[in-house]
């Protein structure tokens, strides 16, 4: 039999008012895969990812985590059972030190959390160095690694991330991507959306491309077709 899929969506719609912002969409990840979520403003990548971790309320269709539906689980729920998010906009505690708020993000127990502690460290060595400082004090890119660290400590099976990249030096950006890619190489599956194609396609495998809610392109991230990317980024 094929293996289930660690996140099955089947028919999401999802939309504000109106509107429809997600248009009955199916899309399935394997475990340990690297998923770079593509399109331009407005296609509906934000809402994809808020509609996975119950942050949007669904209109029509369905979520299924390692074969169990998460459908009707509140977000808190969902993260317990394998889901970490990462929203836009690198949301850490500017007052708290960077080990404190990795800390508080831990719903383990105090040894879990420890060792939880140290291999974000190790994938993030800047933060190891600044472990006491504030965070305010921390480079935009560092605070991006923080944000994405506080989503590692409760051990996701499926880490969802909205535009690491905004905001950030192409150097920056370079190493939030890199850790991506550490990340999914250690067996988390990773489903990260972006505007700035070229550095979430080295990062990652495949390529979901999304125009009007819809999926409009889906195949190996480096054998994506540019006419497929046109008319992701500019309706063909
Ligand atoms: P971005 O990169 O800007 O986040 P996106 O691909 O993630 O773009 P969404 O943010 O999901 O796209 O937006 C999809 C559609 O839903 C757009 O038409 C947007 O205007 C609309 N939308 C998003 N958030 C809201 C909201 N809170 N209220 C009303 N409409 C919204």
């Amino acid at each position: 039999p094929v293996p289930e899929p660690l996140l099955r969506i089947e028919g999401l719609t999802a939309g504000y008012g109106g509107a429809v912002a997600v248009d009955g969409l199916s899309l399935s990840l394997a475990a340990g895969e690297a998923v770079a979520l593509l399109g331009a403003n407005g296609a509906g990548k934000s809402t994809l990812l808020k509609a996975i971790l119950g942050l949007v309320p669904l209109r029509g269709g369905g979520l299924w985590l390692d074969g169990e539906a998460i459908t009707t689980l509140t977000p808190e729920k969902r993260v317990r059972r394998g889901l970490g998010y990462v929203p836009e906009g690198r949301r850490v505690f500017p007052g708290m030190s960077v080990r404190d708020n990795l800390e508080v993000a831990s719903p383990l127990g105090r040894a879990a959390r420890a060792d939880d502690l140290e291999r974000v460290f190790a994938l993030f060595p800047d933060l190891a160095g600044k472990a006491a400082e504030r965070a305010w004090r921390l480079s935009g890119g560092q605070q991006q690694m923080l944000a994405v660290g506080r989503a590692l400590m409760g051990r996701p099976r499926l880490l969802l991330l909205d535009e690491p990249s905004l905001g950030l030096s192409p150097k920056l950006a370079g190493e939030v991507f890199g850790a991506v890619r550490s990340i999914a190489a250690a067996g988390t599956t990773v489903l990260v959306a972006e505007q700035s194609a070229a550095r979430a396609l080295a990062a990652t495998g495949r390529a979901v491309l999304m125009r009007l809610g819809r999926i409009v392109h889906d195949g190996p991230a480096d054998r994506l077709p540019e006419d497929a990317l046109r008319e992701a980024f500019l309706g063909g």
